[in-house]
């Protein structure tokens, strides 16, 4: 497969995912397959709970900002991309993470913010800086492992004190890399994990076992290690991108955010033909605080095309 397609695949399903997981989110497990018994049936990509069909949520909208910020500032400009997730965060997006709109609006400097905010709230494992790492994932690819990791780590830091969302965000920017080189992802695990800092590396070797199932959760899948592990669980346990993102979104709980994550390693898996052109079509991700602009899907080609290519 042409790198370009395992690319564009990773940018628009991870962006897939969060728009057609988004009107089931808090729901309960088997939502999706109950409205939509039969895939390619009837609809999916359905809006609801306040998401118009095809539009995307804070996940692709926050991983469009990490993409323009690396493409305009020519590279990891960490004060450029958190001034640019303060404007956003303050211009009435729909939806944006607690911990998140935290950090962005409590008035701290970008070096400073996710650190305090973590020293006052030590469980701050949450999803937020993982549902928005396809672009960086597919920008710092072609730089290599030890650059792909860091860069992870820091721009997860802009948002999240926690060492343990860094860490996961750096396992998702490595599946990625390693699915582009034509690596299987999931027999590559093993070497991805000992990347993992050993604090952090226990509960990750957990989520990530090939036996582990979403239901075995010690946590709401709104934290980092359950949505990362469940959505490398329907990568695993499917055989196409369509049926690894009903099993996500059939999950429950974070649905657009563990769609979104599945979503990217399924799209470079499998590459952007794989993804059902009746998901795309209506696709478009609204940029709150960025003069109203609406990105559609040649948009996202684009972007990347400027990305990866
Ligand atoms: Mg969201």
């Amino acid at each position: 497969m042409k790198r370009m397609q395992r690319v564009a695949g990773a940018v628009v399903g991870s962006a897939v995912g969060d728009a057609l997981g988004a009107p089931f989110e808090f729901g309960p497990p088997g939502a999706f397959s109950a409205r939509f018994p039969a895939p390619g049936v009837g609809g999916e990509m359905c809006g609801g709970g306040g998401w118009e069909p095809g539009e995307a949520t804070d996940d692709t909208q926050m991983a469009v900002l990490v993409a323009e910020s690396l493409l305009e500032r020519g590279g990891l400009d960490l004060p450029d991309m958190f001034a640019r997730f303060q404007r956003w965060a303050t211009s009435e997006p729909k939806d944006i993470g607690l911990q998140t709109e935290d950090v962005l609006t409590n008035g701290m400097p970008w070096d400073l913010a996710a650190a305090i905010h973590f020293q006052v709230n030590p469980r701050a494992a949450g999803n937020g800086s993982l549902m928005r790492a396809t672009t960086s994932a597919v920008h710092f690819a072609p730089a290599g492992p030890e650059a792909t990791v860091e860069a992870a780590h820091r721009i997860a830091a802009l948002t999240h004190g926690d060492r343990a969302a860094w860490e996961g965000t750096a396992i998702f920017h490595e599946l990625i890399r390693r699915t582009f080189e034509g690596t299987d992802p999931l027999g590559a695990l093993p070497d991805i994990l000992a990347l993992v800092h050993p604090d952090h590396r226990g509960r990750y070797e957990t989520v990530l076992a090939p036996e582990w199932h979403p239901d075995q959760s010690t946590e709401f899948n709104g934290a980092v290690w359950p949505c990362l592990g469940s959505a490398v669980w329907a990568l695993r346990t499917t055989a196409g991108f369509e049926d690894a993102l009903r099993a996500a979104i059939d999950l429950g709980g974070d649905t657009d955010t563990v769609a979104a994550v599945t979503g990217g390693l399924a799209g470079a898996y499998y590459g952007l033909d794989a993804i059902p052109t009746r998901w795309t079509q209506a696709l478009h991700v609204p940029l709150p605080g960025f003069d109203g602009r609406v990105l559609h899907l040649p948009d996202l080609l684009r972007l990347a095309q400027r990305l990866g290519g």
